[in-house]
Formats: C-alpha cells, sequence, structure tokens
C-alpha cells in the first residue's frame, strides 16, 4: 500500500467505494463517473503504479479472469463488454495504481478517442 493512493484506500477499506466484488488479490467497484450503463473497475489489492510496473504474471492472468467473472457478475457477458487498461500519459492514465475498465450495457464505438 502507498500512502497517498486512493485506490490502495479502497483496497483496505479506508475509502468507501461502491465494491461489487473482492477476493484475496482483487477488488472491483463501480466508476465514480461511469461511461456506460456498467463502468467497474478492477485492481489487484498490491499497488502496481500501472501495467509497466506488473512482473508477476499471475497478477495479469488473474486481473483477466477476474474481468471474465464481473462481466458475468453485471449480466454482459453475453451481450459483451470491453475491457481497457490506459497506460501512462499517452495512454490517458489518471489513476496510477493499476486498473481494468470493464464497460458494458450499450454498443461500444471504435476507434476510441
Ligand atoms: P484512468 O483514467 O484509466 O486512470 O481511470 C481512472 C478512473 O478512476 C476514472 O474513470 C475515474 O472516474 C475513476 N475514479 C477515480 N476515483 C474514483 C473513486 N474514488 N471511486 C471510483 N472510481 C474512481
Amino acid at each position: 500500500m502507498t500512502n497517498s493512493c486512493i485506490f490502495c484506500k479502497i483496497a483496505s477499506g479506508e475509502i468507501q467505494a461502491d465494491l461489487i466484488y473482492q477476493d484475496e488479490l482483487f477488488v472491483a467497484f463501480h466508476d465514480l463517473a461511469p461511461q456506460a450503463p456498467v463502468h467497474v473497475l478492477i485492481i489487484p489489492r498490491t499497488h502496481y503504479s500501472s501495467l509497466l510496473d506488473v512482473e508477476d504474471n499471475s497478477i495479469l492472468s488473474g486481473l483477466l479472469a477476474t474481468a471474465q467473472k464481473i462481466s458475468r457478475q453485471m449480466d454482459v457477458a453475453e451481450s459483451g463488454w470491453r475491457s481497457i487498461i490506459n497506460t501512462g500519459q499517452d495512454g490517458g492514465q489518471t489513476v496510477m495504481h493499476l486498473h481494468l475498465h470493464l464497460l458494458g450495457g450499450r454498443f461500444m464505438q471504435w476507434p476510441p478517442g
């Protein structure tokens, strides 16, 4: 945990969020500013500043496996959904704790902005 990281604080329960799933390694909660009817953020409990910092492949596979699980829980598995990991400045990352956006419940345009 890093003291100033808001997602670390959500994972530890220090800051409240609208949690929809948690296990030993991952936490999922609704995004504060949803961009689709379903907009969930999935984070590892361990602090990684971005995708670039993860050396443990089990975290990467676990993140995607959790996204599969959440897509079923949120009832978008069959209709389809998009997973996004913004990385770094040009990637549009604003919170420096690895997170996967799971978006669904409407048709997703391509290309993204
Ligand atoms: P990114 O731009 O990829 O770093 O995404 C950060 C996301 O975190 C944005 O979609 C924000 O709306 C969301 N966010 C920031 N703070 C919170 C919070 N306290 N609870 C839920 N979502 C948050």
